[in-house]
């Protein structure tokens, strides 16, 4: 695998072992602190790079003002063909791509590969939105004509996590430039590399140089400077609650808005007149599928108290069959956790859990791999849900599975915690589903079903999940501002005032 990324790389800078940023169409090194990325399989070291300096934070700010201007003056139907043949070259490339996925970000290869195709969807969806996203008259007085028209917010910076990286590239990526803005997207220090590619390959498919730039860096250091820079219209952020509260205050102290998308603690419901063995699997790919490392995951299991020790049994014993192992072997579908620190804080909330009473069943569960490597085994607690492992993120492959006793019971369970990012039924009950769906504060919610997601639906959070909305046509709004613009037509018009609120 490692010969195949360096053939990839290549054929875009010339030493695969360095990581450099993409500004104005070139691949640029930065000249601040080392960075090191380690292999989660191991614990080996895979790359050390120089953080992106301020220099770098300007330059892509210039760049990003001058592209986008040049962007926004294209007709819509070129920006749209554009679009289509960055989805296009996605979908070309999407083998390679996954080899770099899974080398670079620690990823199994087969998880990749599946959001690698979504990254080409993305663009081909916001490539058809290009020419149509129009605005609309507003039926006022005849006295007045009122049009309203979406224009380019300018330059987005947008940081994202290490979770899926490309994935998250994509997805905010497309809607931005499909409302005609320019980009600096600024991917997790760990995992910047298809980012980058990404980004080069739609200047390949015919963006203006400079339209998109991804950085290459920490947070705290190239992150914060690029939100200061002065063009930054709004912030995009994804990635961990703590974060999200600091980039809203640095957004806020520039005067700029931001749209957040944060983590969760989701309720996945389980009543005991539910398909019980479709349940079963909902529950292991709501929690175990990336090793529970999605803001979505299925991550507080609520059973109804009489099937509850039989199904947390089954979603045990049935976990047997994964195979865990290095992310690069085609057959491994659970992987490492992605890093040191993310490991330290997993085996730690699993002691804690141990300290407040959980009981923890990994009997049946498959073992993992014997290596240096970060890995954590599947696990169900048996726990209740005021407990800190119930309230808190694990984001990891780590299920808290609580009793309830009907539904009301089950609903303020699942309301009883401060985020809202996603949630699921299962029930043959079909007034009970959509009386539950309706009830539960998430910004996603699957009736039998969990993680769907298509790049047309909305998606966001609800309390400390966060705030806006990404996909579909809100994350076209989201990218937009909103320009209302009257006409006088009376034949005898008005004095200027007299007339309208003094907002
Ligand atoms: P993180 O908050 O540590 O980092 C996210 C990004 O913020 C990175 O690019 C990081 O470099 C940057 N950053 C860190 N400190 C910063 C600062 N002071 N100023 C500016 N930027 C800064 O999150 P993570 O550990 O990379 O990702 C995991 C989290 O992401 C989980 O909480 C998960 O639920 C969340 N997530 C949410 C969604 C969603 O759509 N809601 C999707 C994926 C992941």
């Amino acid at each position: 695998m490692k010969t195949a990324f360096e053939s990839i790389i290549h054929r875009y800078w010339k030493d695969a072992n360095t990581i450099p940023s993409f500004v104005n169409g070139e691949f640029i090194p930065g000249s601040g602190e080392d960075i090191i990325i380690r292999r989660a399989h191991d614990d080996s070291e895979l790359f050390r790079y120089s953080d992106a300096d301020e220099n770098i934070i300007m330059k892509a700010n210039k760049a990003a003002k001058d592209a986008g201007k040049v962007w926004w003056g294209m007709s819509a139907q070129a920006r749209g063909q554009i679009m289509y043949r960055i989805g296009m070259k996605v979908r070309d490339l999407l083998d390679d791509l996954a080899i770099v996925e899974s080398y670079a970000s620690n990823k199994p290869i087969r998880d990749a590969k599946v959001e690698v195709l979504k990254v080409a969807e993305m663009f081909e969806y916001y490539a058809g939105w290009a020419d149509k996203l129009h605005g609309e008259v507003i039926p006022v007085p005849t006295s007045h004509l009122n049009y309203v028209k979406y224009e380019p917010l300018g330059t987005v910076l947008q940081i994202t996590p290490w979770n899926a990286p490309i994935f998250t590239a994509g997805w905010q990526l497309a809607p931005a430039i499909a409302a005609g803005n320019a980009v600096i997207l600024k991917p997790s220090e760990l995992t910047p590399i298809s980012s980058l590619l990404l980004g080069a390959l739609a200047h390949e498919a015919g963006i203006p140089k400079g339209l998109i730039n991804v950085i290459a860096g920490y947070g705290h250091t190239a992150g914060q400077n690029a939100i200061k820079q002065a063009d930054i219209r709004k912030v995009v952020f994804v990635g961990s609650p703590a974060t999200g509260k600091r980039i809203a205050v640095s957004a806020a102290e520039r005067g700029i808005p931001c749209v957040l998308e944060l983590g969760g603690k989701s309720a996945n419901i389980v009543f005991d007149d539910a398909d019980l063995d479709l349940a079963v699997r909902g529950a292991q790919a709501a929690i175990f599928s990336g090793a529970g490392q999605s803001c979505v995951s299925g991550s507080r299991l609520l059973i109804q108290e009489s099937i509850y020790d039989r199904f947390c049994e089954a979603v045990a014993q049935a976990a047997k069959h994964f195979v865990i192992g290095n992310p690069q072997d085609e057959a491994t579908q659970i992987g490492p956790i992605h890093n040191a620190k993310q490991y330290k804080h997993v085996t730690t909330m699993l002691d804690s859990a141990a300290q407040e009473g959980a009981t923890i069943i990994q009997n049946g569960l498959p073992s993992v791999p014997q290596s240096n490597g970060y890995y954590v085994n599947p696990t169900v607690l048996k726990g209740k849900n005021h407990m800190f492992c119930a309230q808190e993120e694990i984001f990891g492959p780590v299920v808290v599975a609580i009793p309830f006793k009907d539904e009301d019971d089950a609903i303020a369970i699942a309301n009883d915690s401060r985020f809202g990012l996603a949630g699921a039924v299962w029930t043959k009950d079909v007034g009970r589903a959509h009386r539950v769906a309706d009830q539960v504060k998430a910004g996603t919610f699957w009736i039998n079903s969990y993680k769907t997601i298509n790049v047309a639906s909305p998606f966001g959070g609800y309390g400390e999940s966060g705030y806006g909305r990404s996909s579909g046509l809100e994350a076209l709004r989201e990218y937009s501002e909103v320009k209302s613009v009257w006409v006088e037509t009376a034949r005898t018009p008005a004095a200027n005032f007299g007339y309208g609120a003094n907002l």
